[in-house]
């Protein structure tokens, strides 16, 4: 308190850049809110809620707005499909790096098949699958509307890799329901489709082969849809048959990824 008419004239100085700042401030946040609003009401608070999910999720993170999230909005015409779609750009956008899909990604690459983030898309779905493998086109689709989380997309892209690795490398053949089942049981193995909790969730335990007899149990479900495995009770049949065989292939996978991971 040497100077105090200096200090005052100062603190007043300071106040006054502060108010400044804090007009300036208030001015961009106007400029964006206006420039926002006419894009979607949704997209800010859908953006908002997976950074959340990838920061609980200790994933890389970023504020920046990303393309292939504002290509999946300018994608979807309809406005209440806007969350779905975007949500699931996202996962795709994460579920691509899962390391068991990289192997998948590269082994197909290898065989002549690429199956990559171009030939994944988003799409709405009429029934409950969560996703499908299109033979004719090579591409995967992802159910927007019937996937929740990240680990959702993640196994059924997993799954469905598997079947475009079998249908690239073995050439089902779909009038046969030994093939089809085969790539069933693959496709649930290899997948995190019989993870233990998730097991546990659907109301299945048992104490010994939980894992075995999930993943059959999966397979016989959706091959049964196949009009070349008619009845349940032949499916089953069928799947008794090749279980064995099919359920100890794991390719394109290396026996030291599976002896890792315990
Ligand atoms: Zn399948």
């Amino acid at each position: 308190m040497l100077f105090p008419g200096k200090a005052k004239v100062m603190l007043i100085t300071a106040k006054w850049k502060v108010v400044q700042y804090m007009r300036l401030f208030d001015r961009i946040l106007g400029f964006i809110s206006h420039a926002l609003q006419g894009i979607c009401i949704y997209f800010l608070q859908n953006y908002f809620k997976i950074w959340l999910f990838k920061i609980t999720r200790m994933r890389k993170s970023s504020l920046v707005l990303n393309f292939y999230s504002l290509k999946a909005y300018m994608a979807s015409t309809k406005p209440e499909s806007c969350p779905e779609r975007l949500r699931c750009e996202e996962f795709k956008r994460q579920a691509v790096e899962n390391p068991r899909f990289k192997i998948l990604e590269e082994a197909l690459q290898k065989l002549g098949c690429p199956l990559n983030f171009k030939n994944i898309d988003c799409e709405p779905c009429d029934s409950t699958a969560s996703a499908k493998f299109l033979s004719e086109s090579g591409k995967v689709v992802i159910c927007q509307n019937n996937v929740r989380t990240l680990a959702d997309v993640e196994n059924n892209l997993i799954h469905e890799a598997v079947h475009a690795h079998d249908w690239c490398k073995f050439k089902i053949n779909l009038e046969d329901c030994r093939h089809i089942v085969c790539t069933e049981i693959r496709a649930a193995n290899l997948s995190d489709d019989c993870n233990w909790l998730t097991e546990m969730a659907r109301g299945h335990f048992n104490i010994s082969k939980q894992h075995q007899l999930c993943t059959k149990r999966r397979a016989v479900l959706s091959a049964s849809y196949f009009p070349a495995c008619g009845s349940l009770e032949n499916t089953k049949k069928v799947a008794d048959e090749v279980f064995e065989s099919c359920y100890r292939d794991r390719q394109p996978f290396h026996p030291d990824y599976w002896n890792s991971k315990g």
